[in-house]
């Protein structure tokens, strides 16, 4: 895993004013801004205060945190921005698209007719990945169950 120092990290920077950052919400835990790139409009980022890395390493008050934050942030988006449905992600580590080392929320409202994938399966399937059948995610699903348990 990537280290980084947190005073080198762009939302490290934003959270302590040092970079511009449009703010959505802030509390003792939690901020929200407006992502910088905007596919389309309304695009919010909600990160911990706390510069981690990814969700691994969030402990459980910091991702109820991070997670009720991103609840009460995507209600206002969607009643702010009139969108017809919204993804909630967030990528770890490089392999999954993690351009910036502290982890965050995308909330990405989607509109009618917005060129970005509509689905999880159009994605899978632009990447020519198979999608599993019903038996396989329910063997999945078990297993990852278990787990948990
Ligand atoms: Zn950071």
């Amino acid at each position: 895993m990537t280290t980084i120092n947190p005073s080198e990290c762009i939302f490290c920077r934003i959270l302590n004013g040092r970079a511009p950052g449009s703010f959505v919400y802030q509390d003792d835990f939690t901020a929200a801004f407006m992502d910088i790139r905007q596919p389309v409009p309304y695009r919010v980022l909600v990160v911990p205060r706390a510069h981690v890395e990814t969700v691994y390493d969030l402990d459980a008050a910091q991702a109820e945190a991070l997670f009720r934050t991103t609840v009460q942030v995507a209600r206002a988006v969607k009643a702010a921005s009139g969108c017809e449905g919204l993804n909630l992600f967030q990528n770890n580590g490089p392999l999954a698209g993690q351009d910036v080392p502290h982890v965050h929320m995308h909330i990405l409202p989607r509109y009618p007719g917005d060129a970005l994938q509509p689905s999880l399966k159009s994605f899978a399937q632009a990447m020519g990945l198979p999608m599993p059948d019903r038996a396989e995610l329910d063997r999945m699903a078990a297993e990852l169950r278990a787990s948990l348990a």
